[in-house]
């Protein structure tokens, strides 16, 4: 049997693919089995500690992870990065664009807010191009809401694979958290389960899998000994927003424009944090245009004694002002008012780095245990500094085959 911890994006489709080639799988999920539409009431910031440099770190525990809230954007990369670490997931990634309908959503999902973020861009020369999304045109509302946990239930989510799984015999258990493995000498055993009422038990496994997500695998790696999460990536973010009266972008399909720049990348997104900040009633959500500058940070941070502390470097600071420069350019060809540009503070929704590839697992992501693996973005040697569900997945998808091969 295989012991998958956690449900979200490297979890889920392990579970989908083992449980699919008949091998037993059980999946122990922390957080309870809610409807995506719901799931924004499980956002986590428990872990966060707040220090000088004021960056939080968003991501949600229940059935499904942060799929859930995820923006839809399922980006290819990683695949020369990873190259280079000695792990060729090519194939894999058309296979998992395929199963989650990665596409361009069509001209009718464009609002004008988008369109004006596309436009000013090209107009003061850069490249943008249409998102790549896993959203389903015909079930979409354009509500605007899908970090919030889709109300239509319109998108991909980890979800998906998780009842599919369910489907060929896998048992799953949620709201129950994984709070050690168990071991014998330097093989596995299976793991402790802490169930929501407060009662223990132990499930019996000699494979082991922590998809718990990058904070939490490390923090069960830790305990076990390992040096997991001494380094740690965010993908930090800003938004830089100002107004431009009735645009109605805040209730637009978020981020559905990209820009790839050197150093950081561009998407129109919407926070109610640039609303706050520039501090006057009479502008609404509808009067904002504004858009996401996300970097990929330098490795400084860590998993200590539970909780996330994460500093940044010169280099981060640089990029994070060369994308919020480049920003704020856009949104003055689009017709924003330059005297109420402001930003939101830093932020991060893609922790990973924990417990890197060639340095806490090998190639095939397992770990000095024998029988212990890492399945998630804590593998990711180095920060995308773009969504990387798509390379999580195909990761994840790439261990199912060494899996299953190993099994049968
Ligand atoms: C608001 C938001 C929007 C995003 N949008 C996008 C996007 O559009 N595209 C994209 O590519 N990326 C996006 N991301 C990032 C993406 O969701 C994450 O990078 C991805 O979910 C990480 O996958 P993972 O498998 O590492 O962890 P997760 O998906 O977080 O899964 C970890 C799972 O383990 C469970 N768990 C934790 N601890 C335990 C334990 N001890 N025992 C049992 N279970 C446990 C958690 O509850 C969770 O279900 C977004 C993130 C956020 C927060």
């Amino acid at each position: 049997m295989v012991l998958i911890v956690g449900t979200g994006v490297g979890g889920a489709i392990l579970a989908m693919e083992l449980a699919k080639a008949d091998i037993p799988v059980t999946i122990v999920e922390k957080g309870p089995y809610t409807n995506v539409e719901d799931s924004y009431k499980y956002y986590d910031q428990k872990y966060y500690d707040r220090i000088e440099d004021d960056l939080d770190l968003s991501k949600t525990t229940c059935v499904g992870g942060s799929s859930v809230v995820a923006a839809g954007n399922g980006v290819r990369l990683l695949e020369d990065e990873l190259k280079g670490y000695g792990v060729d997931i090519s194939t894999e990634l058309d296979e998992v664009e395929e199963l989650i309908g990665v596409h361009q959503l069509d001209d009718s999902h464009f609002g004008e807010g988008t369109k004006k973020f596309i436009e000013s861009a090209k107009s003061i020369g850069l490249d943008v191009i249409k998102m790549p999304k896993f959203i389903r045109e015909e079930d979409c509302t354009i509500c605007g809401k899908c970090a919030w946990g889709c109300p239509s239930n319109a998108k991909w989510t980890s979800q998906d694979f998780i009842k599919i799984a369910v489907e060929h015999g896998a048992e799953l258990i949620y709201s129950s958290e994984v709070t050690e493995v168990l071991t014998e000498g330097k093989a596995v055993k299976g793991v402790k389960i802490k169930k929501n009422n407060g009662s223990t038990d132990t499930i019996s496994s000699e494979i082991v899998v922590l998809a718990a997500g990058a904070v939490d695998s490390a923090i069960i790696l830790q305990r076990l000994g390992l040096k997991a999460g001494e380094k740690l990536f965010l993908d930090p973010f800003v938004t830089v927003g100002g107004v431009l009266k009735d645009i109605n972008y805040s209730s637009e399909v978020t981020m559905n424009a990209l820009f790839i720049g050197k150093n950081f990348v561009l998407a129109p997104h919407y926070s109610i944090i640039l609303n706050q900040n520039i501090n006057d009633d009479s502008i609404e959500k509808k009067d904002i245009l504004s858009i996401m500058v996300k970097i990929p940070d330098d490795t400084y941070g860590k998993i200590k004694e539970g909780k996330v502390v994460k500093q940044n470097s010169i280099k981060d600071v640089r990029f994070i002002a060369e994308g919020a420069a480049t920003a704020g350019a856009i949104l003055v060809a689009a017709g924003v008012d330059p005297n109420t540009i402001v930003s939101t503070h830093l932020r991060g929704a893609h922790p990973g780095g924990t417990a890197a590839i060639n340095e806490i697992v090998d190639t095939n992501l397992a770990t000095e245990y024998d029988g212990l693996y890492v399945s998630d973005a804590s593998v990711i040697p180095e920060a995308p500094g773009a969504p990387p569900i798509v390379a999580i997945l195909a990761l994840s998808k790439r261990l199912s085959k060494h899996l299953i091969e190993k099994l049968k």
